[in-house]
């Protein structure tokens, strides 16, 4: 009467014994997500139509080779302008600052805002086959072999992710930084979230 019958278990691929050593230390391209809070709260946003020329703008000047992996864009509309954001969730509120504007092709673009390709994907916008391509650049830019280290990319995405989650909690602060200088007051305290609340 005491012979409980145990559930076959299904095998929890976290407990999956992991080779740690081919991972590299420091990745060359990752998945940097925006925390929600954030969302188009950018330099793109608050500068709207002015956003299109200043773009093309740094890409002549400093393209069309991508900073990240190298390659060489093979059309304009593959070189992309990319804000590189940093956190600091220390300060109270968070501040998030836009340090610098990277020129990317659109593969490493499409890796850094993965979520956003993964709902382009799954709308039909972006094609099974162009999903893979982007999935197997992140393997191939950061010199791991996909074989290998087929779980990496998506340990790598859930990591982002609760990165992601956390982040979504605070409140936060945007310093435009070095770029401030190209908005009004009035632009830079729209893009504020909370605007109104936040005193
Ligand atoms: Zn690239
Ligand atoms: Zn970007």
């Amino acid at each position: 009467m005491n012979a409980r019958k145990t559930m076959p278990r299904k095998r929890d691929p976290r407990l999956e014994v992991r080779d740690w050593s081919k991972v590299p230390r420091h990745l060359k391209l990752s998945i940097n997500l925006i925390p929600r809070p954030l969302h188009r709260r950018n330099l793109r946003v608050a500068l709207g139509d002015r956003w299109r020329p200043f773009a093309d703008k740094i890409k002549r000047e400093r393209g069309p080779l991508c900073e990240i992996c190298g390659a060489f864009p093979a059309t304009a509309s593959d070189c992309h302008a990319h804000e590189e954001w940093s956190y600091d969730e220390h300060a109270h509120p968070s501040v998030a600052k836009l340090e610098r504007i990277a020129i990317v092709c659109s593969k490493c673009h499409s890796v850094e805002h993965f979520t956003n390709t993964g709902i382009r994907w799954r709308e039909g916008k972006l094609s099974g086959e162009q999903f893979a391509a982007i999935r197997s650049h992140f393997y191939v830019v950061n010199g791991i072999d996909a074989n290998e280290l087929p779980w990496y990319l998506d340990y790598h995405y859930e990591h982002a992710q609760q990165i992601e989650q956390r982040r979504s909690m605070w409140l936060w602060r945007i310093d435009f930084g070095e770029f401030a200088s190209m908005l009004s007051s009035v632009e830079i305290e729209r893009m504020q979230p909370n605007a109104g609340t936040l005193r």
